[in-house]
């Protein structure tokens, strides 16, 4: 039997599996290489806490792209929207806790392995991946135990990094217990002082999440979340505007949604103005601004693809930030917990730079200078978190398998240093600059290629459109 390997079981290894499974014409040996207990969680769908929803309706979340509403048909069809009633939204759509993608992920998995359209044997190998080796056409992956196998195709998404300690904090403040590096810990979070102060480093939807589970934990406790900019994700609209297109249609529109609407721009500067103008129109007709952007959002692979290096590293260092804000929205429950802490002085934000952080034994003393006025401010802080987001460059990466594949020459850092190098098709390029036929890479690790591959629909359709040169490489 034709062997593939995927290398990381979170939400896109499963989905991998999961669709070769599905579309493949002859019954595939397929062996996902994953150290957690089960496949299709990850990071994001590990979360265990009751108010880390998902950042958009689940009818935008599926695991197949050939069954795109399977979620959310599966929650309503489930008893799980009468058990958690807050899932529903004003405008009926759904948004569910994290956990609840992860067990219909892991469950859909399961569900394949136990019978599939192509007959193929899907299995778990619960053991991390160490090294590539190549033989012939055939990839060799070696094991933590020790152990080897052999696949005519190897896939991996093992993603991005755990959450690295900022500036002030790599020091020896990093294993001060009151300073967390890894905002997911729930263990740690447990431990906060019932009316402690607490700060959360990075202002995005990971702090939203942990701001969240603290106010509703520690009653007494008081949150200060400070960025750099200030700037924080944003929320949906009130009123929804119907949709003539599904998203997947709008994902892979020909020309983009965008260039059918704007022409075509090969400036970021031209693509800010062509949205500022169609935002500047749409408010003064009291409209939302959202679906304007949205137009962008759904067309980033081709506008993304069609910039020249210098404009995409343009956009990197001035307007990512800005465009994450507005990609990234709160679930409207996060939103009304955040806004009720706020109008109650719990929960304050700060825009400006964390400066110092001393460890002393009333706290960590932290100060920074405020983005606004300049004054210099000091704090002691109980507990510091960091929450500034996944570390993305695989050259400072701990993973052994990554460390060795950019070693050995089968993969390079993408140019922009942010995750590996990879061609349309996905297929990883090596240290020589050529595109391996039979390794490919998939998910957030390939997001300098394709300008975005976070969220679960961009995932979903970057495999639909990869599959077809995955079986053109098998032999
Ligand atoms: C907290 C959080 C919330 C999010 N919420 C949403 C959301 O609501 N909606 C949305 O669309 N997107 C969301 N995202 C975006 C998210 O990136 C994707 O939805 C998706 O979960 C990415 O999954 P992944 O499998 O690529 O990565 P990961 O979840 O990081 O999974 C990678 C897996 O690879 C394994 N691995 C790593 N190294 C090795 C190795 N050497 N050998 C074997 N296995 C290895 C890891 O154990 C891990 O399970 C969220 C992201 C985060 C971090």
């Amino acid at each position: 039997m034709t062997a593939v390997i995927v290398i990381g079981g979170g939400f896109t290894g499963a989905a991998v599996a999961i669709a070769l499974s599905r579309r493949a014409q002859t019954p595939l040996d397929i062996a996902v290489i994953e150290p957690r207990v089960e496949v299709g969680r990850g990071v994001a769908y590990s979360a265990t806490d009751r108010d880390h929803r998902i950042n958009a309706p689940a009818a935008n979340h599926c695991l197949t792209a050939d069954d795109a509403e399977g979620f959310d048909r599966w929650l309503r069809q489930t008893g799980r929207v009468e058990r958690d009633p807050e899932m529903a939204a004003a405008d009926g759509s759904l948004f569910p806790r994290r956990s609840e993608l992860g067990a219909y992920a892991c469950l859909t998995f399961d569900q394949h392995t136990a019978r599939n359209p192509s007959g193929s044997r899907l299995r778990h190998i619960r053991s991390r991946a160490m090294s590539l080796a190549q033989n012939g056409e055939q990839f060799h992956v070696r094991l933590e135990n020790g152990e080897a196998l052999i696949g005519d195709l190897a896939v991996i998404t093992t993603s991005n990094e755990g959450p690295r300690p900022p500036a002030p904090f790599a020091t020896d403040l990093s294993s001060d217990p009151r300073f967390l590096v890894d905002p997911w810990d729930t263990v740690r979070l447990k431990e906060i002082k019932r009316d402690g102060r607490v700060m959360l480093l990075g202002a995005g939807l990971t702090a939203a999440d942990v701001a969240a589970s603290i106010l509703r934990e520690r009653p007494h406790a008081r949150v200060d979340v400070i960025s750099r900019t200030g700037i924080r994700p944003t929320s949906r609209p009130a009123v929804t505007e119907p949709m003539t297109q599904t998203l997947w249609e709008r994902l892979d529109s020909r020309p983009s949604l965008f260039e059918k609407l704007h022409g075509r721009h090969e400036t970021v500067l031209g693509i800010l103005r062509a949205l500022r103008k169609d935002i500047a129109t749409r408010t003064e007709k009291g409209m939302p601004w959202q679906p304007a952007f949205d137009d962008l959002r759904e067309s980033a692979r081709m506008v993304w693809m069609g910039l020249p290096f210098a404009e995409r590293r343009r956009f990197q260092r001035h307007l990512r930030r800005q465009y994450d804000a507005c990609r990234f929205r709160y679930p409207p429950q996060t939103k009304a917990i955040l806004d009720s802490a706020e109008q109650s002085g719990r929960l304050r934000f700060h825009a400006g730079s964390v400066t110092a952080a001393e460890a002393t034994p009333s706290g960590i003393h932290v100060t920074w200078r405020d983005r606004v006025s300049s004054e210099i401010q000091s704090v002691a802080i109980d507990q510091v978190i960091n929450c500034i987001g996944l570390a993305s460059r695989p050259d400072a990466s701990d993973n052994p398998l990554l460390r060795a594949a950019l070693h050995d020459g089968f993969c390079r850092v993408a140019p922009l240093g942010i995750g590996l190098d990879v061609d349309e098709a996905c297929r990883a390029i090596g240290a020589d600059g050529r595109a391996t036929r039979c390794l490919f890479v998939v998910g957030p690790l390939s997001f300098a290629t394709f300008g975005y591959c976070l969220g679960v629909p961009f995932i979903i359709d970057q495999i639909a459109r990869a599959l077809p040169e995955m079986f053109e490489a098998l032999p």
